[in-house]
């Protein structure tokens, strides 16, 4: 369990903002970076020394990547069962391959966290039509019919309230099976970007408060509206989860919170997490760093937050307001993608509120 050395060569795959993030934070660390995607055009190709364009079938370009990398991560959850099976057999993989797999599947992912007594939405495995009648019975309505694979920012998933569009949206929805999910009355969503390192050390950062827009993120802000003990509990079961996992890195943990405070486990991602962009401004550790140390056997750094701050999304033309809009406590990020695009994540703004100190 010896750390990494310093210029050690860490393997990324995915290539987006996310991708992007770790390698600077690598390189503040005194890493290499290797950034391994299929496109060209990925915005994280501009800020690392290494990179390999290749499809994440490709055996030899992976067999080629791994032999020139220390230690293989990534920045998004839909990396190939295969892929990860191949670079795992050649290079430590961090996280595994067994939180990829759960994280990858609706319904493994909910009867795993089920399993550590940690509520998840009532739900049903959809396998044929006929099971949605009764599904449909016992949830009652509206429901959510979502894909148990691939989905993400709110693709992959249809509100129901009767058996006949529901039916329509059966036949819509690929792959097989599905799962409906009861809706969760809740009085707001939160997240918690937690690590583990490979000493088993866990740390969480604060939660925070995510409001959607359209099915994608739009704002985090933190500290998000919650009792202490509902703060704490939101930690607690990110940590639980990691645990179980026995993960190593930072991971997303999503949840809807109900008025009474009750928690419930939406989704997790085994990654760096879009609602955790708030930790670069005003943490002493960011998530992209504490990603790095815990794939890299590192000690995990202190996730301690030192002011309050609002994370906004800048979505397709947001973008072109970064200059125009820099006043004081607001800390841009723009990811360098050279085309906006409706729906396209392109930045954050971090606005960071400056306690006065002088008193
Ligand atoms: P997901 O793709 O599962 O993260 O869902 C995207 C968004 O849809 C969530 O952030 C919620 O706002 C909403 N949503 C998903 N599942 C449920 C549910 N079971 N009940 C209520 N809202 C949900």
């Amino acid at each position: 369990m010896t750390p990494l050395p310093l210029n050690s060569t860490i393997g990324i795959l995915g290539g987006g903002q996310l991708g992007r993030m770790l390698a600077l934070a690598a390189a503040r660390l005194g890493f290499r970076t290797h950034i391994y995607c299929p496109d060209p055009q990925s915005p994280a190709f501009e800020v690392t020394p290494h990179k390999t364009v290749a499809a994440y079938d490709d055996e030899a370009a992976l067999a080629a990547f791994a032999a020139q990398v220390d230690v293989v991560t990534y920045e998004f959850e839909n990396v190939p069962a295969r892929t990860a099976e191949i670079l795992a057999g050649l290079k430590p993989l961090r996280p595994g391959a067994g939180a990829l797999a759960i994280s990858q599947d609706r319904l493994q992912e909910k009867s795993f966290i089920a399993g550590l007594g940690i509520p998840v939405a009532p739900h049903r495995a959809i396998f044929t039509e006929a099971d949605l009648a009764i599904a449909l019975g016992a949830l009652g309505t509206p429901a959510l019919l979502k894909t148990t694979r691939l989905g993400y920012d709110g693709k992959g998933q249809a509100k129901v309230t009767e058996l006949t569009p529901a039916l329509v949206a059966f036949a819509t929805l690929a792959p097989h099976p599905l799962v409906l999910e009861a809706l969760v009355p809740f009085v707001r969503e939160i997240s918690v970007v937690a690590a583990r390192g490979l000493d088993g050390a866990t740390a969480a950062f604060d939660p925070a408060e995510n409001v959607h827009r359209d099915g994608i993120l739009a704002t985090s802000t933190v500290p998000a509206n919650l009792s202490a003990a509902t703060a704490a509990a939101a930690q607690e079961h990110a940590a639980a989860i990691a645990a179980a996992l026995d993960y190593v890195g930072v991971l997303g943990v999503e949840f809807f919170v109900l008025a009474d405070g009750t928690l419930i486990v939406n989704e997790i991602a085994p990654r760096v997490h879009n609602s955790g962009h708030w930790t670069e401004a005003v943490c002493i550790t960011d998530q992209f760093e504490q990603h790095i140390r815990a794939i890299a056997g590192w000690p995990l750094g202190d996730p301690r937050r030192l002011a309050d701050v609002v994370m906004e999304n800048l979505i397709g033309d947001d973008i072109a307001a970064i200059p125009g809009r820099l006043r004081p406590g607001i800390r841009p990020h723009a990811y360098g993608k050279a085309e906006s695009r409706p729906g396209r994540k392109m930045g954050h703004l971090n606005r960071v509120s400056v306690q006065n100190r002088e008193k």
